[in-house]
């Protein structure tokens, strides 16, 4: 486990991780082809480093077990909880290698606390945050061969935590295993920074008032397969999901948001859907650069209205895997809209420029949001 008193994130009270080194990792040319393929795949989450790291929990000892071991299937019985009933939460980040080496990650403790949260709303128990921490620290200081340096590549860092007790009865799990695994990845999108297409769906929902929207959990995803389909099937990439009222929601896994005519960003309001760590980065970003920014209902009869009458001028999606990607076109059953010239719009441009570049190092973190994971000797100290 890599020092970190730098960070007041990570007290010292975190259990240390022991460390069971895989026999048989993968071979370094192996590696390095995978990690030189990456700019150019366009996959994401193909390939897992050679370890991952492992806190068990039980309604006896609470959390235990803290360690790095190596990557394999997990031994699970087929009457595991999280199998039958869904209890499960997930996290997604990324540690960056800066150009002196050092590796980073980007505001790990807004990730630790939304897990929380998540398992409050899922009747998991909360991780601290120290371990959460912790837990990506340990794994990347095995692994950290795995972290790629080419431009906008990154190691995709996958927190989860699962219902692992065998029982059948409806109740929450006594036993529960959360790990970390890791992947390298390039670009999220095959076609790089070109604008993707979104279907709006109206049929089917991913949230609603009261239900799961706001946690990061499996069942959100499973509900926004089939509507996937639908995207696929009708061209696009992408679903943006709808509330009961046809207001925006968000995308399956990624946050949305307009920039109109006067430099206003509107995007929805939080309540249903996700408070994705990079929406509120890139709002903190646009009001640090002078626009007004507001979170409120976002209704689609306005939106169609704004792109016919070009007062919506971008619209781009924002999540840890996709980063900021711009919109080019909104399509439904009744409506396919180009946006502005379908190309990537000025502000949209500017805001993922700025944050991609703290994110990998190329400019200064004035606020705060990079969190050192392996140091380089002398540098990398925050
Ligand atoms: C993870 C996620 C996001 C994006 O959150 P980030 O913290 O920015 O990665 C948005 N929507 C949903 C449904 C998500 O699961």
């Amino acid at each position: 486990m890599t020092s970190s008193t730098a960070s007041p994130v990570a007290p010292a009270t975190a259990p240390a991780f022991a460390v069971a080194r895989a026999t048989t990792p993968r071979p370094a040319e192996e590696r390095a082809a995978v990690l030189a393929a990456l700019a150019s795949s366009g996959g994401f989450g193909e390939v897992f480093t050679d370890h991952m790291a492992r806190i068990t929990w039980s309604t006896d000892a609470g959390w235990s077990g803290h360690r790095v071991e190596p990557y394999a299937p997990l031994e699970l019985d087929p009457a595991a909880a999280v199998l039958h009933y869904g209890q499960e939460i997930f996290e997604g980040l990324k540690a960056y290698r800066h150009p002196d080496g050092s590796v980073w990650t980007f505001r790990p403790q807004a990730n630790a606390e939304r897990f929380a949260r998540s398992a409050r709303r899922l009747a998991l128990p909360e991780l601290p945050v120290a371990d959460f921490i912790g837990s990506l620290e340990a794994l990347v200081a095995v692994d950290e061969a795995w972290v790629p340096g080419a431009p906008e590549t990154s190691l995709y860092l996958r927190p989860f935590m699962i219902a692992s007790e065998a029982f059948l009865g409806v109740r929450p799990a006594r036993r529960i295993d959360y790990l970390v695994i890791a992947s390298p990845v390039g670009p999220y999108f095959k076609a790089g920074l070109a604008p993707v297409s979104i279907w709006v769906e109206r049929d089917q929902r991913r949230a609603g008032p009261g239900g799961t929207g706001a946690a990061k959990c499996m069942g959100n995803y499973a509900a926004s397969l089939a509507a996937q389909q639908v995207a696929y099937s009708r061209g696009c990439e992408q679903v943006c999901f709808l509330d009961g009222d046809e207001n925006l929601e968000e995308l399956g896994g990624m946050n949305v948001v307009l920039v109109l005519a006067d430099g206003t960003a509107v995007t929805p309001a939080l309540g249903t859907i996700l408070a994705g760590v990079t929406r509120d980065s890139v709002l903190t970003i646009l009001r640090d650069a002078g626009h007004r920014v507001v979170e409120r209902a976002v209704p689609l009869a306005e939106v169609r209205a704004g792109l016919a009458d070009g007062t919506v001028r971008e619209v781009f999606a924002c999540g840890t895997g996709a980063v900021v990607s711009p919109i080019g076109r909104l399509v439904g059953e009744d409506f396919d809209l180009p946006v502005a010239d379908g190309g990537i719009g000025p502000v949209t441009a500017a805001v993922r420029r700025e944050l991609t570049d703290v994110q990998h190092g190329r400019a200064a973190d004035t606020r705060g949001w990079m969190h050192p994971l392996v140091h380089v000797a002398g540098v990398g100290q925050a």
